[in-house]
């Protein structure tokens, strides 16, 4: 028996409530109870409990059905969640909310190898969309396709977007194909000139096919809906209805534009948060953060505290910056997307502030040199002046990191924030990039834990899916989704389950400096849940990746459920 206690048990405390409520003994009051579930606290004292009782969006009761007694009969709501696991909040702690948002509303095109296929999925696409919308999306690109290699027309797609412009993008994103409605929106006919470096393409009798190239995309720019605040807006909040039916309770904004944090913070007044947003404003924009210090919203859904700055690429692209050459290429990397010298004045005022810095570090050598870059700027102001002696500064990626850094991390108190699923995703890759030398330090898991440092886990979505069964999953297995690895992938750097639940609970919660508040399920904190139906600490790895969220709480709300509620 999977559940941990029967539906005739739950019948059982039913009557028990019925009896209560004919007795004097006292019943404590409570929004809700919350009964037959396992629940996964995160909390060392009592790591599984069976009841919870919500009062004023915080925890307040978590325990046995044996002690809840005296809950259950004064909460005015009670919730039979059937068998299903219940853990904290999960918090994706690397995330870019408004490029989540993007994502649900333009369609994707890449990786499709047919024109055939291509056309169907945009007129799928165009067919979910009220008339009058812009048919968006990117990723077309006729070399790949198996049935016919040549460009789009608008004549492709006239006939199922007549009401609806379109602008999709090629791959390569300096071409793009519109259609009939774009181009009388834009005001451009057959007889509008070329504009210079830039093409419409035109057929044999001078008309224009839709494919447009370089600068004439420019004619769209304007009046494409894409950068309308609107538009921005709708996104974030779009990105927030998604997370929180991935089951995600907060995420960790790594590099929100002030214009984004304006409109989220209209959101939260409009009372539009599904999760809790901690944010980072990229370092371009740190200025107005230094100047109107760190904002937290009294109920705690928005908080800006954070400045992200970038350093090197990507190992992929090898542009990751690296100490030895790359083991298929002759070069180093490059960093210096910010400087030595417009890092450190904006490092000595996060300090006076009490600003959280996150650094996008992916190679060795950015981050030797992010830690004598913080450590350096610690040394220089003296302490008097720092806004708090607690500063948690982090390192976003952090994915190679050789033995004698990962002590300085634990040294300088430093918190690597990385992503489980980039790892399985690279390792397909990084042997070749790095050699199997440098691989016994890449994407370091339990050596960083043995240590005793906290990792925080986080997805990066939109660039991978941003779901936390697949960081998880990603996290306990190393291997890819499909259960393979290859040589090199060092499954010992795997954590246990217990550790990845904690990289997607509480320690994101110490990396926004809220683990006194939330992150693991004890009485007094708030009331975020992600509720499955699939036993994370228990099930095949495999069973995992198709679990299914059933509720999302935050603060004791329900911001996403999957069935109805008794
Ligand atoms: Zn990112």
């Amino acid at each position: 028996m999977k559940f941990p206690i029967t539906l005739l048990g739950w019948v059982a405390l039913f009557s028990a409530h019925n009896s209560y409520g004919n007795t004097d003994q006292a019943c404590l009051q409570a929004d809700v109870f919350i009964a037959n579930a396992t629940v996964y606290t995160v909390d060392e004292v009592q790591w599984t409990a069976e009841a919870i009782a919500i009062k004023d969006g915080k925890f307040a009761f978590v325990g046995s059905h044996k002690d809840a007694q005296p809950w259950l009969c004064g909460a005015q709501q009670h919730w039979d969640l059937t068998g299903a696991f219940v853990y904290p909040g999960f918090t994706d702690g690397h995330q870019h909310l408004e490029g989540v948002g993007r994502r649900t509303r333009s369609l994707s095109l890449f990786g499709i190898n047919t024109l055939a296929a291509t056309l169907a999925s945009i007129e799928q696409w165009s067919a979910t969309l009220p008339e009058g919308d812009w048919v968006l999306g990117r990723g077309w690109i006729e070399r790949e396709w198996r049935d016919e290699q040549r460009f789009l027309s608008r004549h492709d797609v006239d006939d199922f977007t007549a009401n609806k412009p379109l602008y999709l993008p090629r791959a390569d994103g300096v071409s793009a194909l519109v259609n009939s409605k774009a181009l009388e929106l834009a005001g451009i006919d057959r007889h509008t000139p070329d504009p210079s470096g830039g093409r419409f393409e035109r057929d044999e009798n001078g008309d224009l096919t839709g494919y447009v190239l370089a600068r004439a995309m420019d004619s769209f720019r304007d009046i494409l809906p894409s950068e309308t605040d609107p538009y921005i807006k709708e996104n974030l909040r779009l990105g927030m209805a998604a997370n929180a039916a991935m089951g995600w309770t907060q995420t960790h904004d790594a590099g929100m534009t002030w214009r984004e944090v304006s409109l989220l913070r209209e959101l939260h007044r409009e009372g539009h948060m599904a999760h809790r947003v901690y944010i980072a404003v990229p370092i371009a924009e740190a200025q107005l953060l230094i100047e109107q210090g760190p904002e937290r919203s009294d109920d705690g859904l928005f908080e800006l505290r954070g400045i992200k700055v970038f350093i090197d690429g990507t190992l992929g692209s090898r542009g990751a910056a690296l100490l030895e050459p790359y083991a298929d290429d002759d070069s180093l990397g490059f960093m210096g997307r910010t400087t030595q010298a417009e890092l450190m004045p904006v490092l000595d005022q996060a300090l006076r502030k009490g600003l959280q810095v996150m650094t996008h570090v992916i190679g060795d050598r950015a981050l030797r040199k992010t830690l004598d870059w913080y450590a350096q700027s610690w040394a220089q102001l003296p302490q008097k002046h720092w806004a708090s002696q607690d500063l948690r500064w982090r390192l976003e990626h952090a994915q190679i990191i050789p033995p004698q850094d990962q002590q300085r991390l634990v040294a300088l108190s430093v918190i690597p924030s990385m992503q489980p699923s980039h790892a399985i995703g690279d390792l397909n890759f990084a042997p070749s990039r790095l050699g199997q030398r440098r691989l016994r330090y890449a994407y370091p898991w339990q050596p960083l834990l043995d240590r005793g440092l906290r990792i925080i886990a986080g997805s990066d979505a939109p660039v991978e899916a941003g779901d936390p069964r697949v960081e998880f999953y990603a996290a306990i297995s190393r291997a890819r989704l499909d259960g393979s690895r290859d040589s090199g992938w060092h499954p010992e750097f795997a954590v246990s389950r217990a550790d990845a639940l904690r990289m997607l609970t509480l320690w994101p919660a110490y990396g926004a400096f809220q683990e006194a508040e939330r992150g693991s399920i004890a009485v007094g904190k708030a009331a975020d849940l992600s509720v499955f139906d699939t036993d994370f600490m228990t099930d095949k790895p495999s069973n995992i990746l198709q679990a299914q969220v059933l509720l999302t709480l935050v603060a004791g709300n329900v911001t996403y459920q999957k069935n109805s509620l008794e």
